[in-house]
């Protein structure tokens, strides 16, 4: 039976201002908060529930502990620390106690109430020097609302449109829109016990009890989901009926030459993923594949092999990765390893002439970049390693055949379709990811490719003994040992989050989960409430100390705890004509220790580095720690990590670091990671931009992920669900973005 009832397609082009409840003005408000339509009103899902039913009394309240409570105010103020930030208060007594509602930057907060007005608060309970207090609490007059479950909408800054006022009009909205068109067919919304849309629509902004909101949100959740697969599943399918590949055929003597150069035997993982590759390759479907492993698992063997059969058979290649440093690197290493190698040359005496492998970045000078853009359109270049300048104006291929994106997440599909826009056949597609993401990310993020992961490390890799060092007396430890790798002859790495002088350099700003999180709910009263912004230790138990530079730290160690090592300094604000001799010169074992930013972040690989040293490690996030960690321990010699921080760390920052201590397995940490970021965290970022993924993340939705991505195949497979698909084509159609599933990923 085809599916009855309103599309959301059609509440898409309903203007808010339809509804008889909002006036002009109000429409206004909404639209700051990128309400247009009543699709927006009804996607605008509340973002917390208040259970009215349960009360408790302010002297009863305990540690921890999500309440809700009745009382009068008592005062409200606002006051501004030192550090700029703005904090109101609101004070209130129910007779058995009194409690403290505090707010970080919202000052229109304490204009909100005055003494004597009866509130209810509704919060997560904390106690500071003896007092009960709640940070970022909803408080509402009473007397607004009567129903028992109260939906808590996001509201606009100055609350000129309140979340009673948006609840008001998602009544009206839901009343006069009645019945909503499922696309799921009733027999699927069975198996996985989902409720209908209809239903779903109703209890997640008007639930009787919070496990009807559960559901909804579930059900709503996996709409997003299935119209992401659906979406992905449709870009694989025109790739897979893309008749325009290449058939590669190659003798594989040049990958064979490749391999016998390198100074190790491929592991049994290497050797499948480039078995597996060349079938791709040999297939005149285009391939496009994900190559995933962990740190150290060698997939810059594997895709370099690949790039290799395309070019023994006539194409070219391009590697494309996220940094300078790394393009350099990978740069260098291609260099050495196909040195004297030779490519067929029909048109010169002896039929053949040397491979040619290029760097082009937005840093190569403009003779080079002249000379290298001739190669490629001509096809005298053979390989070209570089950033997205990869994809700029004027990169032409005379005959691109494979491609090789590293992403690390900065890449998009969109980039990654550039690259491939730049030959005339559909070339073969590898991305790797630098950082392994989680099975169901992969799904999600990486739903258009077909998968292959390197599930197996190099034999001889040794264990990274790892350690967190709180405070400046207990990091003695770690200088003791540099020292000594260092007069054991090895080398050491000093990584600090700022370059010098308080700058962050552009693309090496430290993920800090954390201190994201808290500051820009100005408008939303609270998505940083769950986390506690209260106990924001530089406000409360001493400042958490400021992050150290290379630039300083660099001075410091050199005359102080490394004195007598020979100490270099890198970083991202450095020329590259200054940067590449002091690569080279630690590479040469010239230099025994290098005090640098995360510009070594990824690639760096210098096997005689046995000891790497993170400061302010509670500033960055498990992918970049595991990444950086990952730069020693690249040979048989025993390695350390050291985790550096002061005294004062957030609960989620000592989280993380105690995984790093845990474990050294990136999918493991990659795992926890998703665990650890707080939906605000996650999801952040999404609000304000227009993204149909508002209920969904990996965390919560693990199991829908999965499912949505079966149902995606079986309702474009089942003719019985024509309707039903046309009707989910429409909606992606209306509320999918391209780059959609890279919102699971924003922090
Ligand atoms: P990934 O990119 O997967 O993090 P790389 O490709 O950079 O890893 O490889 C990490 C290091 O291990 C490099 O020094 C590389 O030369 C080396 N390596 C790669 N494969 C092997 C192998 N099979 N045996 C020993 N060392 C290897
Ligand atoms: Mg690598």
């Amino acid at each position: 039976m085809p599916p009855a009832g309103r599309h959301l397609e059609q509440l898409r082009r309903l203007p808010v201002t339809e509804l008889e409840k909002v006036s002009a003005r109000k429409a206004a408000a909404l639209r700051q908060l990128g309400i247009e339509s009543v699709l927006d009103l009804l996607t605008h899902y509340p973002r917390k529930y208040v259970d009215r039913t349960n009360q408790s009394d302010i002297a009863d309240l305990a540690e921890g502990e999500e309440a809700v409570v009745t009382a009068e105010v008592s005062r409200s103020s606002s006051r501004r620390f030192r550090t700029g930030r703005l904090l109101a208060e609101i004070l209130v007594h129910d007779g058995t106690g009194t409690l403290v509602c505090t707010f970080f930057n919202q000052p229109w907060q304490a204009r909100r109430f005055s003494s004597g007005q009866i509130v209810t608060v509704f919060g997560k309970v904390a106690v500071y020097r003896g007092k009960r207090q709640m940070a970022n609490p909803v408080v509402d007059l009473v007397g607004d609302q009567t129903g028992r479950i109260v939906p808590i909408y996001r509201q606009s800054g100055k609350a000129a449109v309140s979340s009673l006022e948006i609840g008001r009009y998602v009544e009206e909205a839901l009343d006069r829109a009645k019945e909503f068109a499922d696309p799921l067919p009733g027999p699927v919304r069975a198996e996985l016990r989902l409720l209908p849309r209809t239903a779903a629509f109703h209890d997640v902004h008007l639930p009787e009890t919070l496990e009807d909101k559960d559901a909804a949100r579930r059900r709503l959740a996996f709409d997003e989901l299935l119209r992401l697969q659906m979406l992905l599943a449709a870009r694989r399918r025109a790739t897979d009926a893309s008749s325009n590949g290449i058939a590669h055929r190659s003798g594989g003597v040049l990958l064979q030459q490749y391999l016998d150069r390198l100074p190790f035997e491929l592991t049994g993982a290497q050797r499948q993923a480039i078995a597996r590759i060349t079938e791709d390759l040999a297939s005149p479907h285009p391939m496009n594949r994900l190559l995933q492993g962990d740190v150290g698992a060698g997939k810059t063997v594997v895709a370099l092999s690949a790039l290799l059969v395309g070019i023994e058979g006539g194409y070219q290649g391009a590697f494309m990765v996220p940094t300078e440093v790394l393009a350099e690197q990978h740069h260098l290493s291609a260099m050495r390893l196909l040195e004297g190698l030779v490519v067929p040359d029909p048109g010169r005496l002896g039929g053949e002439r040397p491979l040619t492998v290029e760097l082009l970045t937005n840093r190569t000078s403009g003779a080079d970049r002249g000379r290298i853009l001739d190669g490629l359109a001509q096809g005298s270049v053979d390989l070209v390693i570089g950033t997205h300048a990869l994809i700029s104006e004027g990169v032409d291929f005379a005959a691109l055949g494979v491609v090789v994106v590293d992403e690390q997440h900065r890449f998009g599909v969109e980039q990654r379709a550039a690259l491939s826009e730049k030959a005339s056949l559909d070339p073969d597609l590898l991305v790797m990811t630098a950082t392994p993401i989680p099975r169901t990310a992969a799904m999600t993020v990486y739903g258009d490719l077909d998968h292959t992961t390197l599930d197996e490390l190099p034999a001889g890799r040794t264990t990274i003994e790892t350690r967190w060092l709180e405070g400046e007396r207990r990091e003695q430890t770690a200088w003791k040992r540099v020292l000594e790798a260092v007069s054991a002859g090895q080398q050491a790495y000093v990584v600090c989050p700022l370059v010098g002088g308080g700058a962050v350099a552009a693309d090496e700003e430290p993920e800090d989960p954390d201190a994201v999180a808290g500051e820009d709910d100005e408008e939303d009263g609270g998505a940083a409430g769950d986390k506690g912004a209260l106990l924001d230790p530089a406000e409360l138990h001493g400042e958490r100390r400021p992050p150290r530079s290379a630039v300083e730290e660099h001075e410091r160690l050199s005359s102080g705890p490394l004195g007598g090592s020979r100490v270099g300094l890198l970083h991202g604000q450095m020329a590259p004509k200054e940067k590449e001799p002091v690569m080279q010169a630690f590479r040469d074992h010239e230099l025994d220790v290098l005090v640098s930013t995360t510009v070594i972040e990824v690639g760096v690989d210098v096997p005689n580095a046995t000891v790497m040293v993170i400061e302010d490690a509670d500033r960055f996030g498990i992918a970049q720690l595991h990444q950086l960690r990952g730069r020693v321990g690249r040979s048989d010699l025993p390695s350390s990590c050291f985790l550096l921080t002061g005294d004062v760390v957030t609960d989620t920052a000592a989280a993380r670091l105690e995984a790093m201590v845990r474990t050294q397995n990136g999918f493991e940490l990659a795992e926890e990671d998703l665990a650890l970021r707080r939906e605000g965290t996650v999801l952040g970022a999404r609000q304000k931009g227009r993204t149909d993924l508002k209920l969904a993340n990996l965390r919560d939705h693990r199991d829908l992920v999965l499912e949505s991505r079966r149902v995606a195949t079986e309702i474009m497979d089942d003719p019985a669900y024509e309707e039903h698909e046309s009707l989910l084509q429409e909606e992606v159609q209306a509320l999918v973005s391209p780059d959609e599933a890279e919102y699971l990923f924003r922090s």
